[in-house]
């Protein structure tokens, strides 16, 4: 459209602008009683009144909230003389359209589809995958997005995972005054990597679950990514999915065992951290068992306790 030699490039920036605004939703019109004259985008200028502002009513002689229809009188198009290039080039294009009549069924609105053409169903995916800004996948999405996650594990893990996290280094960077110190060993900076990895409490945590099939603990996110796409054996979907949902439920308490020390003063001692850990994995792998009772292999839950869990 915008390659129209019709159009000047005053008129061609404007519609660039209008295509940006209305990429999704077009109406095709019929009989020009349900779509607006001034607001719908009807004809390949886009909605009217972005194109001759306040000032369009008045010109066009047409009013704010005119149908299609309204500008049609006896089976032509009823526009005054064109007094502006642009008034002129929407009277070019309206007449290479089909003037809208009673006889005609009603006017439809069509949606973007996947292809990029137009239809009639709307598509929340097709949106946003055209509207949203889209990046270069990273390799640890699918330990942190997973079908048996607890949403707030998940969440907290993917601000880890972009180094997002307020973590006391991150503040100080920041120019707060805050103490450097970890508040869960009180011997090193508290950093992301520290806090959830290097921390005495945190390795402690991680040999306590995973030391049956870990030589050592994981040193750091992308170790974790790292043990998941190692995994093999018949059982290792199912073992993956323990192992992503543990590792997020460690860093989640870890989190916050952190904040209640900081903010409430709270502590737990590292047998009762253990417990709330290994809790929080019963109750959600308890929970899938329930919907996947009929699954012949073994359960989440029976693989937490066969390979897993310290309390089995
Ligand atoms: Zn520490």
């Amino acid at each position: 459209m915008n390659d129209s030699p019709r159009f000047s490039s005053a008129v061609r920036s404007m519609l660039q602008l209008k295509q940006e605004v209305q990429l999704f939703l077009r109406c095709t019109v019929r009989d020009g009683s349900r779509a607006s004259f001034w607001f719908d985008y009807w004809t390949e200028l886009g909605p009217l009144h972005l194109l001759f502002g306040t000032s369009g009513p008045r010109s066009l002689r047409i009013p704010l909230t005119a149908t299609v229809s309204q500008a049609v009188s006896n089976g032509h198009w009823n526009l005054p003389p064109a007094c502006s290039e642009i008034a002129e080039t929407l009277q070019i294009i309206l007449s290479t359209m089909p003037v809208p009549s009673a006889a005609n069924s009603g006017d439809v609105y069509l949606w973007r589809n996947q292809s990029g053409g137009f239809g009639p169903s709307f598509s929340s995916r097709v949106t946003w995958e055209r509207i949203r800004d889209h990046s270069p996948l990273v390799d640890w999405y699918k330990v942190v997005w997973f079908k048996e996650e607890i949403p707030r594990c998940s969440f907290l893990s993917w601000t880890a995972f972009l180094g997002r996290l307020p973590t006391r280094d991150r503040l100080i960077s920041w120019g707060l005054s805050v103490q450097p110190g970890c508040v869960l060993c009180s011997v090193a900076d508290e950093s992301i990597s520290h806090l959830f990895f290097h921390c005495s409490f945190a390795a402690a945590t991680w040999t306590r679950f995973c030391g049956r099939y870990m030589a050592t603990p994981p040193a750091s996110l992308a170790a974790i990514v790292q043990l998941c796409h190692q995994m093999q054996g018949p059982q290792a979907p199912l073992a993956v999915a323990v192992l992503k949902l543990l590792s997020q439920v460690i860093i989640y308490s870890l989190w916050r065992e952190r904040n209640g020390r900081i903010f409430q003063g709270m502590s737990s001692t590292q047998e009762a951290f253990f417990r709330v850990v290994d809790r929080a994995m019963r109750d959600r792998l308890l929970s899938l068992s329930r919907t996947t009772a009929s699954t012949p292999s073994p359960s989440l839950l029976e693989l937490y306790f066969w390979f897993i869990s310290p309390y089995s």
